[in-house]
């Protein structure tokens, strides 16, 4: 069959002709159990008619309504639903079309709030290494994932990146994870000295890390000293969680569980399910009535943002994460998926790490166990394993954090909230005879 798609892989890929629970059919009827819910997208399952039919429902009352002159009942009830889906004190939600939108999103939310204060200095975003944020150039260049900035790089505004607090490589012998995560906390404040506070407008952090490293959670510790830190500098703390956020990892975000509240948080993913591209920038009272003129200071807006069937999609993903207690499933079925992932991964050779937060887990593939050495990045090691994986029916998010040399390869798992034990059984059995026949 010839294509005039311009497809982001090399070859064409399958054709996707049905998907309906954690399975998804191909043109030749093979049938792949969906591991990784596409990129952590797929929390409720594919084919749920209670979302179709809101779809249908909304499309055929206002199909759209420029948010310049109009909101509509999904984007008001949506935004009411997800103040009140977190425990943070979430006042405001900027809607928009996809997880880069909604990070460009709180970036400029957080320069119209210094602007709006009278505090023009501010601008500079601090970000980590091995994060990533989005595949726009203005996210792109906020994030620490060397592989896909490499070409653009002229292109891009400079990055101010701070190690990221991954315990498990970076920490010192005799170090606590306690006090490792102090350490790796103060690497922001020292940035933040470097170039002047008074210069400094955010500070953007994925609270799990997930695309570039692989459900990595956060050291203890870690985000309380964060705050106190940005706090004192007068700087915005923005957690993007559009990966890890939408119970992904247990709580509706997982900062939640950290105890402290940032100022903005982004969402995506989960927040459409897959059903619509939908994505948020969430902000508390503070930063929203900062704005004391959002034409000005705040000069943001896409064509389909707040999009009303997409409103609709999401609310009604809501509703079946409430109807079907989804969210109560992700700590017990997490807990169920990483005991499988350490049975069958604990002594492999070549996996130096299993680790996750809820239904949000990876393993890290490496050269050598002990040492943790990764495998050089020409030998493409997550995209063998991905590859071997779809062959024998399982689909795994793939993820390279080789380019820069200090952290291996790794698989992520992250089936919908709806997966059963025996379902992920499956999974974990195709992901080891995955790894083994990439490896091979
Ligand atoms: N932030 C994070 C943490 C992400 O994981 C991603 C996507 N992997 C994005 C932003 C960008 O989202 P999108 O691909 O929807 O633009």
């Amino acid at each position: 069959m010839t294509t005039h798609v311009f497809h982001r892989t090399p070859v064409r890929p399958a054709i996707a002709t049905e998907a309906r629970g954690i399975e998804i059919t191909d043109e030749t009827g093979k049938v792949y159990i969906d591991g990784s819910g596409g990129a952590a997208v797929s929390c409720i399952g594919h084919g749920d008619m209670r979302v179709v039919e809101a779809i249908a429902k909304q499309a055929a009352t206002v199909e759209y309504a420029h948010t310049g002159a109009f909101t509509s009942p999904p984007a008001e009830e949506l935004a009411e639903v997800l103040c009140n889906a977190t425990t943070l004190p979430m006042a405001r939600v900027f809607l928009v079309g996809s997880g880069s939108e909604a990070v460009e999103t709180a970036v400029k939310m957080a320069r119209g709030y210094h602007l709006a204060r009278g505090d023009e200095g501010r601008f500079r975003v601090i970000a980590r290494r091995q994060s990533y944020h989005g595949n726009t150039l203005g996210a792109l260049a906020r994030g620490g994932n060397f592989g896909r900035r490499a070409p653009y790089l002229p292109m891009m505004t400079e990055a101010h990146l701070v190690d990221p607090c991954f315990e498990y490589r970076h920490a010192l012998p005799g170090e606590t994870p306690e006090t490792y995560g102090r350490r790796a906390a103060d690497s922001l404040e020292a940035e933040i000295l470097r170039l002047g506070p008074e210069t400094v407008s955010a500070f953007l952090v994925e609270t799990v890390v997930g695309a570039t490293t692989g459900a990595v959670p956060p050291a203890p510790g870690y985000f309380a000293r964060i705050r106190e830190i940005c706090d004192r500098h007068g700087i915005l703390l923005i957690a993007d969680e559009v990966m890890c956020g939408v119970n992904r990892c247990g709580p509706f975000f997982a900062i939640e569980d950290e105890g402290v509240c940032p100022d903005i948080v982004t969402l995506g993913k989960g927040l459409g399910g897959g059903y619509q591209p939908i994505a948020a920038a969430m902000c508390t009272a503070a930063v929203h009535d900062a704005f004391s003129d959002v034409g000005r200071s705040f000069i943001n807006g896409h064509t389909y943002m707040a999009h009303p069937v997409a409103c609709a999609a999401a609310l009604a993903v809501q509703q079946v994460i409430r109807d079907d207690g989804l969210a109560e499933r992700v700590a017990p079925m997490g807990t169920y998926l990483k005991q499988r992932l350490e049975a069958r991964f604990g002594n492999h050779p070549y996996v130096g790490d299993i680790r996750g937060q809820g239904l949000f887990q990876a393993i890290e593939i490496v050269a050598d166990r002990n040492s943790k050495t990764p495998f050089p990045a020409t030998e493409a090691m997550a995209s063998r394993i991905f590859a071997a994986c779809r062959d024998i029916g399982l689909l795994c998010y793939p993820g390279s954090g080789t380019a820069d040399g200090t952290i291996g390869d790794h698989l992520l798992v992250a089936p919908p909230y709806s997966v059963t034990t025996a379902e992920i059984d499956t999974i974990v059995e195709r992901l080891g005879d995955g790894v083994d026949a990439g490896l091979a």
